[in-house]
């Protein structure tokens, strides 16, 4: 995850409550892109002063267990960087163009990011998988072209240096091309409508205080449909059933389908189970970060352990890489 500062409930439904469910099941790693950052904004060094501490602070409030799972900071572990660097040999310029992300993104930026760092990211992703032999990458639908891309360099860095005395026919695979682990996008409305996104200023933050979580949901908006109470509403007009989608059980769903069309409720008795459910949620997350904002060389001394299992398993497929390029011979 590039280091954005402080996370909303958005990350919290689409990314983290999935990485915490993956770690029980998968020796994970789980980073800080920083190099990644710096590929749209390498003006802006001051992106990482807060951002990567309060970013973590999130993950460990939110359940990611550093005795299960290697947090880490990329920057930190230059083998992705040499492993950046010598697939960069061997991956066709084409590959990369055709990434469907590489010119969406140059239009949703508006700026024109004619850099090699940007034009590369997707290798330097690879790169990163690469390094510890994931077997599975765990990305949304959006991203799945970029583990195609890994698969690829992979393939073709097997078939290129996999043919040691032995193995003439078949390429020994020195890289293991990872499978994408496909997740499904959040459903997390913004506090507007749209995606619960910071550049939308619709969010509502893991540690922002509960009493502005309150007065935020009940400020939202409902369908406009509703000026008065006994005016019926459509639920699938208004962000508030949203929410409900996502934190309410049937029940409370079909009072709200029912209570709103009949006009048999107010929009803030529809809130009031909403904003329960969400101020229930981040209570224990808050109290949580309060612990590692205290202590914030806890949190350095955590990173510090993850860089270090991280980088143990990437000095492994390093070795075996630099000994298949044949860097090693002399
Ligand atoms: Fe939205 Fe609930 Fe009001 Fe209907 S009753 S408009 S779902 S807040």
């Amino acid at each position: 995850m590039r280091p954005t500062g402080r996370l909303h409930l958005g990350h919290l439904h689409g990314v983290l409550k999935n990485w915490t469910e993956l770690q029980r099941n998968y020796d994970c790693y789980f980073f800080v892109a920083d190099w990644h950052a710096l590929t749209t904004h390498y003006g802006d060094p001051d992106i990482f002063q807060d951002n990567v501490l309060d970013m973590v602070i999130d993950w460990l409030a939110a359940g990611v267990d550093p005795d299960k799972a290697a947090v880490f900071v990329q920057s930190k572990v230059p083998e992705h960087a040499e492993l950046h660097l010598l697939l960069s040999m061997v991956t066709p310029l084409g590959w990369l163009e055709r990434v469907p992300s590489y010119k969406e993104q140059q239009d949703k930026l508006h700026q024109k990011l004619d850099t090699y760092g940007f034009l590369g990211y997707p290798l330097l992703q690879a790169a990163d998988i690469l390094a510890y032999r994931a077997g599975h990458v765990p990305v949304g639908e959006d991203q799945v072209p970029h583990v195609e891309l890994t698969r690829e360099v992979a393939r073709r860095f097997n078939h290129l240096y996999g043919r040691g005395p032995g193995y003439e026919e078949t390429p020994r695979p020195v890289l293991t091309e990872p499978k994408s682990l496909l997740t499904e996008a959040s459903k997390m409305p913004g506090l507007d409508g749209q995606k619960m996104s910071k550049s939308y200023n619709n969010t509502i933050t893991l540690r922002e205080p509960l009493d502005d979580v309150v007065k935020k949901i009940k400020t939202m908006p409902t369908d406009p449909a509703r000026v008065r109470r006994s005016d019926p509403g459509e639920p699938e007009k208004c962000p508030v059933w949203r929410l409900h989608q996502t934190y309410s059980d049937a029940d409370t769903r079909d009072w709200v389908q029912q209570g709103c069309r009949n006009a048999g409720i107010g929009c803030l008795e529809c809130k009031k189970p909403v904003t329960e459910a969400v101020t229930a949620e981040l209570e224990p997350i808050q109290q949580e970060a309060r612990r590692y904002e205290k202590d914030p060389q806890q949190v350095k001394r955590i990173i510090a352990t993850g860089c270090e299992k991280a980088r143990e398993a990437a000095q492994e497929t390093l070795t075996d890489v630099r000994s298949a390029m044949g860097l090693d011979r002399w």
